[in-house]
């Protein structure tokens, strides 16, 4: 099911479960995630689950895009945002709606190649892509004042956690695929960063190299 219902129905199920900020609501409700998905699996867009997207990999659940959403968003608006692992491109244009600008890295090409083909039919022209190792982050545009890793490693690469800003966020999972944690760390200013740990998630795993 397509239909606005069941995208109203969403957005209370996301409400109920704590999300706050009404923006993320409102642009997870108006976002179209059955493009982003096999159109086999487009009656089952609009639940609160992740889905397959081919290449072992998956498209996150609603919940947890609203969250990381929320998160990055709650000390202000950041410019630049830096997202690794592209995915379907989902949560990159659910931020495309809320910033100025995206870099997002994904390292299987046909994923990035269908990714791009959505970017340019919803018609969002502040999304840069590239095809590459996210955990050597984008050093040419860094600094950044968010990041968002959509993928889960035993730790934040160094490569990344050096191209944030002096006061900037970010939000990643982090921990093995039995025992992740979502985290979010805020940089002080003074090059130390302070660490919350937000909810317990289950992400696909931050690989390296390219596919
Ligand atoms: N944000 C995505 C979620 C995708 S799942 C969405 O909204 O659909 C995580 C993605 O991270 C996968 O596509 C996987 O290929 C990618 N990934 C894993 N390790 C990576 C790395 N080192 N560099 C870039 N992408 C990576």
């Amino acid at each position: 099911m397509t239909s606005q219902r069941a995208r109203d129905r969403l957005a209370t199920k996301l409400k109920e479960e704590g999300i706050r900020d009404q923006r993320v609501i409102d642009i997870i409700r108006n976002t179209p995630r059955h493009h982003f998905i096999d159109q086999a699996l487009h009656s089952r867009a609009y639940e609160n689950t992740a889905l397959p997207i081919g290449h072992g990999q998956t498209i996150s659940q609603p919940w947890v895009v609203a969250r990381m959403t929320e998160a990055l968003l709650e000390f202000g608006v950041p410019q630049k945002v830096l997202e690794i692992g592209t995915g379907s491109g989902y949560q990159a244009v659910v931020l495309a709606q809320l910033v100025s600008q995206i870099y997002t890295v994904e390292r299987i090409e046909e994923l990035l190649r269908q990714a791009r083909r959505r970017f340019r039919q919803l018609g969002l022209t502040n999304i840069r892509s590239r095809h590459d190792d996210g955990k050597l982050g984008w050093a040419d545009e860094a600094p950044f004042d968010a990041i968002i890793l959509t993928a889960a490693g035993d730790a934040i690469p160094h490569a990344i956690l050096d191209q944030l800003s002096p006061t900037g966020v970010l939000v990643a999972p982090v921990g093995s695929p039995s025992n992740q944690m979502l985290i979010r760390m805020r940089g002080d200013g003074q090059g130390d960063f302070i660490q919350e740990e937000l909810a317990a998630v289950s992400f696909v795993p931050l690989l390296g190299g390219i596919g």
